[in-house]
């Protein structure tokens, strides 16, 4: 299936590592231009590297903290004048996730959590909208999260936030119809740098990376008996961005291993 993505132009917000470095490849790799941002200088050169061979010429990779107002600006500004004026597809993927039960999350760690879930959505569709309006297929896909449908107590203000986020864009399918798509994937567990962070402060630091790897899934209960890797949220994030997906908008596609407990 041609995917319709050669000489289209991507945003991905978050592009430096993990799930957002995986789709930005694939990008490339399917004929795409690409914008990445990250707010790590080290981090982005790094990625820049890695994905500068993939496809010569077709990178352009700006540092940007997505919570910025200048900062997003600024690469929307850059992007323009790098792409014409014009790009056919917005991936919000940058983020994190925070660890907190109701009891141990302070007011600021709450309004840290909405600010980082609803602006890293805001800012970037903002900004971008008027150069996806030049579009002949635009797009917009949001990296979103199971507990968006599924809380989880330790890590409450995540899942709310995550619920909200989910009804915005619900809404924004409706008032950027029938111009702008907008879809959202909502994932389970995926081996990125997150989880990678988590494996490094474990306290027992005997236990092995496949040891741990393979206890969370199972403590988790994961049909599918592992955590997702990169490429797999990527691909589905590069189809519910793509031309092909032209009849698809103000869905959301689970991306978990089959680890949703309702139907
Ligand atoms: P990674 O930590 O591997 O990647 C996160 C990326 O986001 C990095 O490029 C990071 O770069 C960037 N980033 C974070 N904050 C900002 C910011 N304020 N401005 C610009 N860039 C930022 O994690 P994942 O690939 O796993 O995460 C991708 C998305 O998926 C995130 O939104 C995450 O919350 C979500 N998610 C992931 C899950 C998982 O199991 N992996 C589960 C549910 C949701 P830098 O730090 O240099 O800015």
């Amino acid at each position: 299936m041609d995917l319709g993505l050669a000489d289209r132009v991507a945003v991905v917000t978050g592009g430096t590592s993990g799930i957002g470095l995986a789709t930005a490849r694939i990008l490339l790799e399917e004929g795409a231009r690409v914008v990445i941002c990250g707010r790590d200088a080290s981090r982005l050169k790094t990625a820049q590297d890695a994905l500068e061979p993939v496809r010569p010429g077709h990178l352009l990779a700006v540092r940007c903290d997505v919570l910025k107002s200048d900062d997003v600006t600024a690469l929307a500004d850059k992007t323009r004048a790098w792409s014409g004026g014009r790009i056919d597809l917005l991936v919000n993927n940058a983020g994190q996730g925070r660890v907190s039960t109701f009891s141990e999350t302070t007011d600021a760690q709450w309004r840290e959590e909405l600010e980082l879930k609803f602006f890293s959505q805001v800012l970037p569709i903002r900004a971008f909208r008027p150069m996806l309006d030049a579009s002949s297929s635009p797009a917009i896909v949001a990296v979103n999260s199971l507990l968006s449908l599924q809380p989880e107590p330790h890590m409450v203000c995540t899942s709310a936030a995550r619920a909200g986020v989910q009804n915005l864009l619900k809404s924004l399918a409706s008032e950027f119809a029938p111009r702008i798509r907008v879809n959202t994937i909502l994932l389970g567990l995926v081996d990125s740098g997150q989880w990678q962070r988590r494996f490094e402060a474990r306290p027992d630091k005997a236990v092995s990376r496949e040891q741990w790897f393979t206890t969370l899934a199972r403590d988790k209960h994961i049909p599918l008996a592992r955590l997702g890797v990169p490429d797999e949220p990527a691909r589905a994030i590069v189809f519910l961005g793509s031309p092909a997906a032209s009849y698809i908008t103000g869905a959301s596609l689970e991306i978990s291993g089959g680890v949703s407990r309702f139907i």
